[in-house]
């Protein structure tokens, strides 16, 4: 209740008496009752008092409502001080926000950037990471397999075979000369020669197939699925096929071949380690059938493989132990039946093996290099013993040496062939060196020079096994050879195949119009001699005359007579 209504209740409630009153007059007036009139003038009396209070209350009222006023003024001003501190609160929070906003922002373009270049970084270190596997199991040159990724693809290819019941292929290639090369056309030649090696081994082989390079020369291939051991054979055919087109490197032809060497799994071996082993193997044995060939591994190989590690290590030893000897074979003048001279032939005296062939150790001397000490144990002993022939009053012969190609490429071998020839004190005439067909082939401008130092010297100089090589008329004319000894295949075969004879009687021809003496090798049987002496060959050497012997048998035939009792 408002002010102004509050002050017109008591009139309201007058106005009310006062027609009561009235009410109360014209009930008189209607003649009412005198007890009515009473009553009704106590309830006048009582409504006065009512208005009184009600007077009263409202004061009170009235004071309330001031008071509360007061207080609603106070609440809204305490109201208007908190909300102000609210606003004040927030907006102070606000600017702390924003601050943080604005950090926050400056720190997310940070971690923007440090998130880009985070991601910049692992994409480094991802493709540094897929450069190295890379280069970890790849060949940096050839950009082939490389040795562990080969034995972690042939591992895994075994278990896959072992399943699945099925062979598999393991080849060894080794490139036939190809130290040759490098050393005569330089290193560069010889990478290109790799590279276009490897190019054409990838494109004959299967996309299933792996071909991985093993390091220098060697490369190994994997072909997981082979119905049977020929499919491996007619792979390896057709690889020595496509090498053996010229490669074209720095404008030059280039021939190679290579010898391969294969194992089959499971009948060779069970795991990745013994398959290579088993096609190295087989491949060494390519090398021993004449290069450019491949080989299947076979169980006996084995057992020459453990055979020829033994020897030679004790081959080392051999030299110092003094288990070395020659052995002489005579050479025949054809028409007269003279010994005119004599083939040192080296023999071993194995403490367990007793004597060894040249056949069984001289192939690992040169692969070991042990070839040149022996070699030069070789040429002193022949020497030392043409001077205890002569000392001893025998007719003068002369001795032939073998010689290797790798003993010949010493640097000190001229050197040391003067050395040897001072040393024993014989005329260079009565020692002749034997050299195959390849040494003329390798480097011939150094070669020649050394091979006519050595002719200026006043030593002999043979070609061996001639007509098993590839030299042409032109080195032959070349170089100043002495003699052509003729293989002792033509002289085997000369009577049964008119194609052998032919050769060898080409070979006595050209040598005659080149001014060499021919002798013929392998001599057997008589008609071998009488065709010989038909085809006016100059001298022999064969079982026929006699075999290799220790040096004082042939003192002795040299001393029966100088001539051999030829049996007709
Ligand atoms: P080579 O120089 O061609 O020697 C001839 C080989 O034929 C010798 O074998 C000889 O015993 C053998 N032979 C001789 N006449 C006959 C015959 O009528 N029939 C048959 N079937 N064979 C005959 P050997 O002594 O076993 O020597 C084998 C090879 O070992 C030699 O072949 C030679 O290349 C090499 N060699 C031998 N001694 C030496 C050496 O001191 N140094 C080097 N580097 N190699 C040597
Ligand atoms: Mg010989
Ligand atoms: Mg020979």
């Amino acid at each position: 209740m408002n002010k102004a209504d509050e002050d017109k209740l008591p009139t309201i409630l007058e106005n009310n008496i006062a027609r009561r009153e009235s009410a109360v007059i014209d009930d008189e007036a209607a003649v009412l009752s005198r007890e009515n009139l009473a009553s009704a003038r106590e309830d006048a009396a009582q409504m006065r008092e009512g208005v009184a209070d009600l007077r009263e209350d409202a004061a009170h009222l009235r004071g309330t409502a001031a008071q509360v006023r007061e207080g609603e003024a106070h609440v809204r001003e305490g109201a208007v001080t908190s909300r102000e501190q609210g606003i004040r609160a927030v907006e102070s929070e606000q600017a702390t926000s924003d601050d943080q906003v604005l950090m926050l922002r400056e720190a997310n373009s940070n971690l923007v950037i440090a998130t880009m270049e985070a991601h910049r970084l692992t994409e480094q270190v991802e493709s540094a990471k897929v450069e190295l596997d890379h280069l970890a199991h790849h060949d940096a040159l050839t950009s082939l397999p490389n040795r562990m990724l080969m034995q972690d693809r042939l591992s895994q290819a075994i278990e896959v075979a072992r399943r699945q019941r099925r062979q598999l292929a393991v080849m060894f290639m080794d490139l036939d000369g190809f130290k040759h090369i490098n050393d005569s056309l330089g290193h560069g030649v010889g990478d290109q020669l790799l590279q276009s090696v490897a190019q054409r081994l990838v494109d004959c082989v299967r996309h299933s197939d792996t071909v991985s390079r093993q390091g220098g020369d060697e490369f190994l291939l994997l072909l997981p699925y082979i119905e049977h051991a020929d499919d491996a054979a007619l792979s390896a055919q057709k690889m020595l096929t496509a090498l053996a087109a010229p490669h074209l490197i720095d404008r030059i032809d280039i021939h190679i071949s290579a010898s391969i060497g294969i194992s089959i799994f499971p009948d060779n071996g069970q795991d990745a380690q013994t398959l290579i082993k088993c096609a190295d193997t087989a491949m060494y044995y390519a090398k021993q059938n004449g290069r450019n060939n491949f080989k299947f591994f076979e169980q006996d190989m084995n057992t020459r493989a453990v055979q020829r590690q033994s020897i030679e290590s004790s081959l080392r030893q051999a030299l110092e132990l003094q288990e070395f000897v020659l052995h002489y074979q005579p050479k025949v003048d054809l028409q007269s039946g003279t010994i005119v001279g004599a083939e040192a032939l080296i023999r071993w005296q194995h403490p367990q093996r007793g004597l060894l062939s040249p056949v069984e150790f001289v192939p690992i001397a040169e692969d070991s290099g042990l070839i040149r000490p022996i070699g030069r144990w070789v040429l002193r002993e022949a020497c030392r013993q043409v001077r205890t022939w002569l000392q001893a009053g025998l007719p003068p012969i002369t001795v032939a040496v073998n010689t290797s190609a790798l003993e010949l490429r010493a640097e000190d071998f001229l050197e040391n062939l003067r050395a040897i020839l001072e040393e024993t004190q014989i005329e260079p005439h009565y020692l002749e060196l034997e050299l195959t067909e390849s040494v003329l082939m390798r480097n011939a401008e150094s070669t020649g020079s050394l091979l006519q130092a050595i002719a200026d010297l006043g030593v002999k100089l043979a070609i061996d096994d001639f007509g098993t090589g590839y030299s042409s008329l032109s080195y032959l004319s070349r170089f100043p050879i002495d003699t052509l000894k003729i293989d002792q295949s033509f002289v085997n075969r000369m009577n049964g195949n008119p194609d052998d004879a032919n050769i060898v009687s080409a070979v006595i021809s050209m040598g005659k119009s080149l001014g060499q003496r021919v002798i013929a090798e392998g001599v057997e049987t008589p008609e071998q001699h009488a065709s010989l002496v038909a085809l006016h060959c100059d001298e022999g050497q064969g079982y026929y005359f006699g075999r290799p012997v220790p040096a004082e048998a042939l003192a002795t035939l040299l001393q029966a007579g100088l001539s051999l009792s030829i049996p007709h």
